[in-house]
């Protein structure tokens, strides 16, 4: 239809596109976050991109200057806390959506930042919770060189009939007085270099021998005799993100860092998992959503023929599949945020289902906006190629994609059918 049609009308969205209005909360969040995100961490996370690991990480990098920003807005874990459950969960939803929006590396180095402190208020723990204030910059170390995908499959739900678990990498013993730490993390964890606490999920040693169902979680400052760390990893996504191995040799500490012993070991990983997988939809629900706008935008100053390229179809249409699946992407973490915070019973296979479906969007949604970039879209001129990159990431880190797809299958078995 021509656009001078009498029909052509344009009906604009708000930022978070069919969102009923925000309370004023709400709205002042959006805002706060959203300026954030363009001023700060769009240009620091393109400048990031580009460093070396070692020179994002460095004393006086912007990584800094953006972290202090991002605890300078208040958004800490006591403070979310306080919301009532259903306005935590719209503040959340915000929040990382609007984090992912501006780079999804320092979204999940913000995320990740915040699990020490999170899970030992949520489990009730002052002793832990003080040892893990917002200022202090958390990571979660729970993948093993040798157990990736095996590590988050804690139960074992999902392992093979003839597979077995085999020798974890990293072992607490918890004879005696205190707990003593061997081994090491991958190097995938998340702020691993620079984390000032660390909630360290292994494998467990009670005096029965090593097991890994009955692991144990440990709250360990990182500057406790005996913890070292490797190289900040180089990848090729999220590379504002810094990641790389801890290792621990006969990290001596108090019984009082344990935060859930081996009879909780498995509940523990089903909660910060849950958690983990529900903001990640949040966050790249905001990626997808910038890549997106960036390529609507683009589509109306380009021109072919004489023409933006959004008044040629297959442009309009595209662009048409990408708002919808950002749309979709965002309705489910809101939903799968809100139940789980308000439930008693939260669940982890809701959260799987927004994390694939965000992270799966974040990348078609940025590879299909690369498309109407064409040519422009390869080049580092142009923001395109780096949120492709970081959302190809995405379908991996916490837990891939398929084999969160194959544990979420098997939750929906109910054994009262067979
Ligand atoms: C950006 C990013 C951030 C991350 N952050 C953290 C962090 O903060 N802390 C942390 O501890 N870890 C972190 N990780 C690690 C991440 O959780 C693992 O990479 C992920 O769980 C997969 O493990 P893996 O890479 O070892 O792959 P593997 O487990 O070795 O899997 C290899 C392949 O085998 C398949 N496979 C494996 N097991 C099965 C199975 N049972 N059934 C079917 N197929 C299977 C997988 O689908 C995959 O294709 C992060 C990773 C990334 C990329």
């Amino acid at each position: 239809m021509p656009a001078t049609s009498n029909h052509a009308t344009t009906h604009k969205l708000g930022p978070l596109g069919a969102e009923p209005e925000l309370s004023e909360m709400g709205q002042m969040v959006q805002q706060t976050v959203h300026r954030f995100a363009e001023e700060v961490m769009r240009p620091i996370g393109v400048k990031l991109d580009r460093m070396t690991p070692e020179e994002v990480i460095a004393p006086g990098s912007p990584y800094w200057d953006a972290r202090k920003k991002y605890v300078e807005m208040g958004f800490g874990v006591d403070g979310l806390l306080e919301l009532e459950p259903a306005e935590r969960a719209t503040t959340m939803c915000i929040l990382f959506e609007e984090l992912g929006w501006g780079d999804s590396g320092l979204a999940i180095s913000y995320g990740a930042g915040l699990l020490p402190a999170l899970m030992s208020a949520v489990l009730g723990n002052p002793f832990c919770r003080a040892l893990a204030p917002d200022s202090k910059l958390g990571c979660w170390a729970i993948t093993e060189p040798d157990h990736g995908s095996d590590s988050l499959d804690a139960n074992g739900m999902i392992l093979h009939p003839q597979g077995a678990y085999g020798r974890p990498n990293c072992v607490v013993t918890l004879r005696g007085d205190d707990v003593i730490v061997n081994g090491q993390k991958s190097a995938w964890v998340s702020n691993g270099i620079v984390a000032d606490v660390c909630i360290l999920y292994c494998a467990a040693d009670s005096g029965a021998g090593v097991e890994t169902k009955r692991g144990a979680v440990i709250i360990v400052p990182m500057d406790a005799e005996g913890v070292s760390r490797g190289k900040p990893l180089d990848k090729v996504g999220q590379r504002a993100l810094n990641q790389g191995e801890i290792f621990f040799e006969n990290v001596k500490l108090s019984r009082d860092h344990i935060l859930a012993g081996p009879d909780q070991y498995l509940d523990a990983v089903y909660a910060i998992h849950t958690f983990a997988n529900a903001i990640m939809g949040a966050v790249f629900t905001g990626a997808a959503r910038a890549a997106f706008e960036l390529a609507l935008a683009y589509a109306h100053e380009r021109k072919q023929g004489g023409l933006a390229i959004i008044r040629h179809q297959s442009v309009a249409s595209r662009l048409f599949h990408m708002f919808r699946k950002v749309e979709a992407a965002r309705a489910l973490a809101r939903r799968v945020v809100h139940y789980n915070f308000t439930s008693p019973h939260p669940s982890l296979h809701a959260a799987m289902s927004s994390k694939i479906t965000a992270t799966q969007t974040a990348f078609e949604v940025a590879n299909d906006a690369l498309q109407i970039f064409c040519g422009n879209g390869l080049t580092r001129e142009y923001p395109i190629e780096k949120i492709w990159r970081d959302a190809r990431a995405s379908l991996i880190e916490d837990g891939c994609n398929e084999v969160l797809a194959i544990k979420g299958g098997y939750y929906l078995i109910d054994p009262d059918l067979l």
